[in-house]
């Protein structure tokens, strides 16, 4: 997403299985690869970091 992600859309390279389809190659964003998954950030489910991640996104808006 060459002028990044907007807020509350998934990234382009998000698969239906919820994994990213560029993992490990170079044109993957270094943000993300320096990311470190975090119980804080990331919830015990997909659905409670969905939750974290849209309150951060209104907390940060
Ligand atoms: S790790 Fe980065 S590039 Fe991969 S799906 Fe997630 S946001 Fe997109």
């Amino acid at each position: 997403m060459p002028n990044g992600k907007p807020a509350g859309v998934a990234c382009n390279h998000l698969t239906a299985e919820r994994r990213c389809a560029i993992f490990g190659l170079p044109e993957r964003p270094q943000v993300c690869a320096a990311f470190m998954a975090d119980e804080q950030v990331c919830g015990s489910s997909a659905e409670e970091a969905l939750r974290i991640l849209g309150w951060w996104e209104q907390a940060t808006a």
